[in-house]
């Protein structure tokens, strides 16, 4: 069957071949004669299913020993919440840097729960770049510091890990979690819902250095709290199943694939190839700073915004979807996450070429 190339932020293409497997076991998964939708999560199968899980991500992430590793629910939108109710711990305010949408929602989500220091924004320039971490106020007593590494609407992609000395540090990668290797160990969280780089919308995964946890608000929800989800190797209650096993197909893909530094090579690649299009002319053009463009949301305009909507048209009829750009900020965005193979990101610049010969 043909495919198109489905250049959505969220929910996201998926690998081809996980797909394709999902299709295979659906009705019955490994000979056992049902669905792993209509398994009970305390099943032995299904407790293989999610442990596998759990070990595969640990493994291509390098999660060191003393993180425990959650499967949740609710999005990244309810870790806006989770975070300051499990991780202010008594203290009297959390710092936050401000780069885009994303960091704005978690800041608003933050102050019902505490006081936020912005350490910076980048708003003074319509959220085109990232502040460098000289121009960051840090406050030495803060209970955290949370940042967006990557800001899936404005296309803005902070490559280096911020240093924030015995200060936790918080991170929402939502939209680039496993597209290169980081270092787990230079964060006290990590979270990041499951529908652009890991699996289907349902899950959202969070990393936690384990001296974090049991601090909850006394007032908080049972289910708010991570303690409730880590000393129940998140079956607390019954978790997203489905979504667990399609991003365990996800994960095992990637180890098959080569694991996040061949991921990271590609992703270097197809970013490439993109940017290199949209600076080799005119026509077209990238509206974050060099430093700061995203491997995985490549906003771009067209320098005459009137054919738009002309552009969009061509493109979806050579299977070239999802193009058209956030409401907030107009103009194009391609989002090319780790299973956007070559061969869409290369269709893609093709038609570019083709477009500006025919209106340039
Ligand atoms: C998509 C996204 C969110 C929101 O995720 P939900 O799972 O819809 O709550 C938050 N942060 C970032 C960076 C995102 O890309």
């Amino acid at each position: 069957m043909q495919r198109i190339y489905n250049f959505s932020a969220g929910p996201a293409v998926l690998p081809r071949d996980v797909l394709v497997q999902a299709a295979d076991e659906l009705v019955n998964w490994q000979g056992c004669g049902m669905s792993v939708m209509e398994m009970s999560h305390r099943g032995k199968e299904y407790m293989g299913i999610q442990a596998q899980t759990e070990a595969d991500l640990r493994e291509l992430m390098a999660i060191p020993a003393h993180y425990k590793v959650l499967f949740l629910q609710g999005g990244a939108s309810s870790q806006f919440a989770m975070v300051p109710m499990n991780l202010l711990r008594g203290r009297a305010s959390a710092d936050y840097l401000n780069t885009g949408e994303w960091s704005k929602k978690a800041i608003k989500e933050a102050k019902r729960f505490g006081n936020v220091n912005v350490v910076a924004s980048s708003e003074d320039r319509n959220f085109s770049y990232a502040p460098g971490q000289d121009a960051w106020r840090l406050d030495p007593k803060a209970a955290y510091v949370h940042y967006t590494p990557n800001e899936t609407i404005g296309g803005v992609e902070i490559f280096w890990t911020p240093e924030t000395g015995n200060v936790p540090l918080v991170a929402d990668m939502s939209s680039n979690i496993l597209s290169r290797p980081i270092d787990v160990s230079r964060y006290g969280l990590i979270y990041a819902g499951a529908q652009k780089n890991i699996g289907p919308a349902g899950v959202t995964v969070v990393i936690v250095r384990e001296d974090l946890i049991g601090q909850c608000m006394p007032a908080a929800p049972v289910m708010f709290d991570y303690k409730t989800h880590a000393d129940n190797d998140s079956m607390y209650n019954t978790p997203p199943t489905y979504g667990i096993y399609i991003a365990g197909l996800v994960f095992r893909w990637l180890k098959a694939k080569g694991g996040l530094s061949a991921m990271e090579r590609q992703n270097i690649t197809k970013a490439g190839l993109l940017y290199d299009c949209l600076d080799s002319t005119g026509f077209y053009g990238s509206p974050v700073a060099r430093e700061n463009r995203s491997r995985m949301n490549v906003p771009f305009t067209l320098h005459d915004a009137t054919l738009d909507e002309a552009f969009l048209k061509g493109a979806k009829e050579r299977g070239l979807v999802q193009l058209k750009g956030h409401r907030s900020v107009g103009g194009m965005r391609a989002s090319i996450y780790n299973a956007m193979p070559v061969e869409g990101v290369q269709a893609l610049v093709d038609y570019m070429k083709e477009f500006e010969k025919t209106k340039g």
